[in-house]
């Protein structure tokens, strides 16, 4: 049979294996003989070069360790699909589920702008435009001093409203007054 050709037994009985490779560390000419992995051990060897130390390696550099060790067929597609389908993996790259806030009553605030309502007035097309171009009003009600604050701005775009409180309100009214 052909593929005996490849392998050889040494004197402890391992199997092992010529490996012409694609692999472009050897020379096409060179024979390695090296351990042939019984397909049973093949994902041990696989996952122990891939969590060396810890470290969940790519592809390239699990190969890396296992090539010139070992061989059994298929070794890329074989590393390849364990990586993939390694969990720890999968959980480092998906985001961690953030956690939520729990929902409860609000203190009472310890000074100006601890506490704040915001609502937007005149989105529903209410009002004219003024010679600016505003169509709405941004109320901010401070629950310390019970103050009211309207700002015209010209969309309720959350980025208008974020640009009014930080420019107009948190800068010019609490921080700066
Ligand atoms: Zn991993």
């Amino acid at each position: 049979m052909k593929v005996i050709d490849h392998y050889k037994l040494d004197e402890d009985k391992v199997v092992l294996g010529r490996y012409n490779s694609p692999l472009k560390t050897y020379r096409q000419n060179e024979t390695q003989l090296i351990p042939v992995i019984p397909k049973s051990l093949e994902g041990e060897v696989i996952y122990f070069s891939h969590v060396v130390n810890g470290c969940h390696m790519g592809e390239a550099k699990t190969m890396g360790r296992i090539k010139g060790d070992f061989y059994f067929p298929n070794m890329y597609k074989k590393v390849k699909k364990l990586i993939q389908s390694c969990e720890d993996c999968a959980k480092r790259k998906s985001p961690q589920t953030l956690p939520r806030a729990e929902l409860g009553t609000y203190g009472v605030p310890a000074g100006i702008a601890d506490l704040i309502s915001i609502d937007i007035w005149g989105s529903g097309g209410g009002l004219l435009a003024s010679a600016k171009g505003n169509r709405c009003v941004l109320t901010i009600v401070d629950h310390f001093n019970s103050f009211l604050y309207a700002y015209p701005v010209p969309d309720e775009k959350a980025s208008t409203i974020a640009k009014t409180l930080a420019t107009r309100f948190f800068w010019n009214t609490v921080f700066f007054p």
